[in-house]
């Protein structure tokens, strides 16, 4: 496939120029093109959801693999032309929404029932407007059940939070969230000369197969204690919490259940492994 020029023709004839308010970097190399379909293992009995097809050219991959796709596209202009595009194929709905607003599980259920089948899997296949890409993910992990696993293009330094160890500048609440919920990997890393027009930023493509692994009592209080605990991440971890209302809980409160689960009260949040976030909330 030459996606570089079904891009220019698609693009001279719909006059469109990628709209930088939706985030629009169009992705015009095969060769990444390919490999996140590969790295998505998609199958022909799985559902793959697609968010911010733009002009299809991801779509046009994950089509011939799937057995059906959802896509989600906000931008009307791009709803012109995916219709335009996939006028010959039957396999997939296409709906005009703010990904964020939209109850993904419910569709899932739904299309399910219109076609009379039960996929295998549902997987999360995209090239993300960057501008969003942590509000996605944390809907995508936290509230839609259906999901099995995630394959989707951002910038490298989100990829790099994602995976991040303890003591590491990108150690934080992403890396907690994405590690609370499933097992993350940076699989390729993207040239800005993959796209038009060339984002600022290098990309990197990352997988993430959803699993709890983790035991949390209270996953309210958890999420809680991870955004109070860096909500000002350079001063010590029980006086962020004191200071953020953690729990409604005072100083003496704190450090009393710091003391118990042997955590130095020095402690910053970037010091502490996700064990110990854990342990903490357990404890109350
Ligand atoms: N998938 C295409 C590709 O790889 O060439 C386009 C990717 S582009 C980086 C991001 C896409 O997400 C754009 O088509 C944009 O219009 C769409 N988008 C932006 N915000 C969105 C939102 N809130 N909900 C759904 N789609 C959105």
């Amino acid at each position: 496939m030459n996606t570089l020029n079904i891009t220019k023709k698609i693009m001279s004839k719909f006059d469109i120029r990628a709209n930088k308010r939706y985030g629009q970097n169009f992705l015009i190399d095969d060769n990444v093109l390919e490999n996140i379909v590969e790295v998505s293992k998609i199958t022909n009995e799985d559902l793959v959801i697609e968010i911010g097809p733009g002009l299809g050219n991801l779509t046009e991959y994950i089509l011939t693999k799937c057995k059906y796709a959802l896509l989600v596209e906000i931008d009307p202009k791009m709803i012109e032309v995916l219709n335009y595009r996939f006028n010959d194929k039957d396999n997939y709905k296409l709906i005009n929404e703010d990904v964020l607003k939209v109850q993904i599980d419910k569709i899932v259920d739904e299309i399910e029932n219109d076609i009379n089948f039960k996929f295998k899997n549902v997987k999360v296949v995209a090239n993300l407007p960057y501008y969003i890409t942590t509000p996605i993910l944390f809907k995508l992990l936290e509230d839609e059940n259906r999901i099995d696993t995630i394959t989707v293009m951002v910038q490298k330094e989100v990829a790099q939070r994602m995976v991040a160890s303890t003591k590491s500048k990108d150690y934080g609440i992403l890396t907690l969230m994405v590690d609370y919920f499933s097992h993350a990997n940076i699989e390729i890393i993207v040239p800005n000369s993959s796209f038009i027009p060339e984002p600022d930023v290098t990309s990197a493509v990352v997988s993430l197969e959803k699993r709890r692994k983790y035991e949390v009592n209270n996953e309210k209080l958890f999420f809680e204690l991870i955004h109070k605990a860096f909500a000002q991440r350079r001063k010590k971890m029980t006086n962020s919490l004191v200071a953020n209302k953690f729990n409604n809980m005072n100083k003496e409160e704190i450090e009393n259940l710091f003391n118990k689960l042997g955590i130095s009260l020095n402690t910053r949040a970037e010091e502490l492994e996700i064990e110990k976030y854990i342990e903490i909330v357990n404890n109350i």
